[in-house]
This record gives C-alpha cells, structure tokens and sequence, in this order.
C-alpha cells in the first residue's frame, strides 16, 4: 500500500483537477458518485443473483428453499431500467445541499485519514439511520414510506436500495448530512460511497459467508431476522439495537437456534419450528 497509494494520488489530482476545470464541482461530483455507484452497485447484484439462480454456494444461503417471487425480481429489475435516470439529479441536489462551495475537488488524502473518515462517517450515519429506520416501523410511516423495502420477506440481493422513492431521499439525505459535517473530500466520498455499497449488500445478500472477515463486524443474519420476522434490529451495526434493547428479539431467536441445534434439529426443522412465521408479517410499530 505504501507503494500504491502515492501512485494512485499522481494520478488522481490531475483527473480531479482536469475533471472540475471542464464540467465544474457540480459535474464531477454528480458523473462521479453516480459512475462509482453502478460501478460497485451491478456487479455485486449480478454476482449474488448468478448465486441464486444456479445454487452455487447454497450451503451458505440463510433460507435455500425461500425464493422470493419471480415478479418482484423483475419489478426491481424494471425500477433500475426505467428509474436510473432520477439517480443524477438527485445526486447534483445533494450537491448543492450539503457540499457547494465546502467540499474539496480535488485533493489526495492519507490513506489513514481516509479510513479513519470512512470509520466516523459510518458510524454517525448509522446512529442517524437506525433512529429513522425504527420512526419508520411506526404503522403511520410505514405504510406510506417503508413497505416497499419490506417486500422482501427474507434478506435478498434484490432488497439493496429497494426503497420508496422519498424514503431513498431521506437516507441520501442523512448520509450526506454525515459526509457534510465530517468534511470529506471527493476521494473520500467516492471510496465512502463503495464502502456503502458493499455493505447494503452485504447485509441483503441472504448469505453467510463463514469465510467473509466482514461478518467480524456485521452478522448477516441479524438483517435477514429484521425482514423475516419484522421485530426489531434496526441498525446496520449491531451497537445501537444492543445499547436500546432493540435486538432482543434476534438475541431470543439466535439463543433458540443454538438450542435446536444441540438437540440435532436439522436447518428446515429449526426454521419451522422456531420463529418463521411472518411472511405476510407487517409493521410492529417501535419494537
Ligand atoms: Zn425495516
Ligand atoms: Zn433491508
């Protein structure tokens, strides 16, 4: 890294700088956040859908007999066909939100500096995101704003930014409020931007990877048990259902599975006899 890391500012600067002279801070923000964001956002959704469709690596696949409909597949397909076209707007609004005139263009940070932004930026985004996404259980708002990404009763690849189109909004926008006050530069953003990509997806996937070394810092399962069951882990870290008392329903659940398991219940039998019982489950209000 020592190595690479000085040859990747050599030649980020004179892009970043040529990029801003010609099409402004505006132009580079939008055709870059949006470029870095299909860029992670296509491959990883084509890769765990290429798992599911062919069976590869069902032995990790958290429920291997529960496909979600075919139709709701291509309704999400259909919304990236149609829909992509609100994603740069949007973005070129965030823009002169939260960051005209503040963010630097074009600037090359430490590596360690980038990391440690990254780190606080992920953190404070996520005590903004779990406060709304349990406002968002409420039975008022849920109906109106955060149905949609329940309509996937189990996690899957399909539910990575499913969501209504005000509910995406509010999630940009408590994410660039974050990035705003932590003061990121482009670089920083866009390597931010890659991180959260990675990470919705990693949490929707519907795999768990033994091998995958982000498990360390974030159970798949605790995602999946929130759209199966519908009660509780709101966080996308585990820190903040620990600190209210919000995962007791998935701590209950994980106890119970640990019983089955001493006592020989295979995988179908532990999921019907224990906590599989929500697929037409909806909100529970604050849990
Ligand atoms: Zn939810
Ligand atoms: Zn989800």
């Amino acid at each position: 890294m020592a190595a690479i890391w000085p040859t990747i500012g050599k030649l980020w600067v004179p892009f970043a700088t040529s990029l801003n002279d010609k099409i402004g801070g505006v132009g580079s923000y939008t055709l870059l956040t949006t470029a870095v964001f299909w860029a992670n956002y296509i491959p990883t959704y084509c890769f765990f859908r290429y798992l599911d469709h062919t069976g590869t690596f069902k032995q990790y696949k958290l429920h291997p007999g529960k496909m979600e409909p075919q139709s709701l597949n291509d309704k999400v397909v259909e919304g990236m066909r149609k829909g992509w076209w609100r994603g740069p707007p949007r973005t070129a609004l965030m823009y002169f939100i939260f960051f005209h005139g503040r963010m630097n263009m074009t600037s090359f940070p430490k590596f360690t500096d980038m990391c440690l932004n990254i780190l606080m930026g992920q953190v404070l985004n996520d005590c903004l995101f779990y406060f709304w996404h349990r406002a968002s259980h409420h039975p008022n708002l849920y109906k109106t704003v955060h149905k949609q990404h329940h309509e996937y009763k189990v996690a899957n690849v399909g539910a990575t930014s499913w969501n209504a189109a005000i509910e995406s909004f509010i999630i940009l926008c408590t994410a660039n409020l974050c990035v705003s006050a932590l003061n990121f530069d482009l670089f920083t953003w866009l390597a931010w931007v890659s991180v959260v990509n990675y990470l919705d997806h990693h949490v929707h996937c519907g795999y768990s990877f033994p091998w995958n070394p982000w498990n360390l810092l974030i159970d798949p399962e605790i995602h999946d048990y929130h759209h199966f069951q519908n009660a509780g882990s709101y966080g996308t870290f585990p820190l903040l259902d620990w600190i209210f008392g919000t995962d007791r329903n998935f701590r209950g659940y994980k106890q119970r599975r640990l019983e089955a398991a001493m006592k020989g219940l295979d995988d179908g039998e532990k999921e019907n006899r224990l906590d599989v019982t929500s697929d037409t489950v909806e909100a529970t209000g604050f849990v």
